[in-house]
């Protein structure tokens, strides 16, 4: 699992950026196209699964990218958990990962 510099997500007109397809903006209703948006995100809220199928705990949060779009994420990685914590984003089969900034996992290409 490798997080890289972009992701896929979609732009409407008036510049509203979403990580999930909808038919149109939720927003403003104007029509959304695909769009690379920066990788980067920040970690704002998080909390730690301890009881759940894997009998691992998991790290869950929500993420905001650089274009102000955010999403429920498995976070990877130690993050510090104060807000501002940055990440990258990799989507795998339509759910979002958090890759923390300087862990084994995150691309230096
Ligand atoms: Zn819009």
């Amino acid at each position: 699992m490798k997080a890289q510099r972009y992701i896929v997500a979609h732009r409407c007109g008036s510049g509203c950026v979403w990580l999930y397809a909808h038919d149109d903006c939720p927003n403003c209703g104007g029509r959304l196209d695909p769009t690379r948006i920066p990788s980067d995100a920040t970690v704002i809220s998080h909390t730690v699964v301890r009881v759940n199928p894997s009998g691992a705990p998991v790290q869950l949060g929500v993420a905001r990218t650089t274009t102000g779009a955010t999403t429920l994420c498995v976070i990877h990685g130690d993050i510090r958990g104060n807000g501002r914590d940055r990440v990258r984003l990799l989507s795998i089969d339509g759910r979002f990962h958090a890759i923390a900034r300087g862990s084994r996992l995150e691309d230096e290409g």
